[in-house]
């Protein structure tokens, strides 16, 4: 049997997206994510989208998004205002090869 093993970075550039500069899908209250002392997100997106900036905010850009939903799930101080799937046509194409 022949297994190519592959690690999950190199499987997640495979992946394609197709970003909508018009209307981001997910939109953050940077200011409800001030207050947040848990901050979640930096540790639960697959993706790694949610970063810590140098005094203490988050950054995040929705591109490389994988539409999973964790971070609205873990988000519990609702900082995240705005999270639907992305309008038809755009969003992540999952490629395996
Ligand atoms: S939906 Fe998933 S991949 Fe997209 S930003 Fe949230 S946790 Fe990251």
């Amino acid at each position: 049997m022949n297994i190519k093993v592959v690690d999950p970075p190199e499987l997640l550039g495979l992946n394609k997206f197709n970003i909508d500069e018009e209307e981001p899908h997910i939109l953050l209250d940077k200011t409800i994510c001030e207050t947040c002392k848990e901050k979640p997100c930096l540790v639960v997106c697959p993706a790694v989208l949610y970063k810590l900036g140098k005094n203490g905010e988050i950054m995040f850009d929705y591109a490389g998004c994988l539409e999973c939903g964790t971070c609205r799930l873990m988000c519990k101080n609702k900082g995240i205002i705005k999270w639907e799937y992305p309008r038809g046509t755009f969003g992540v194409s999952f490629r395996s090869s």
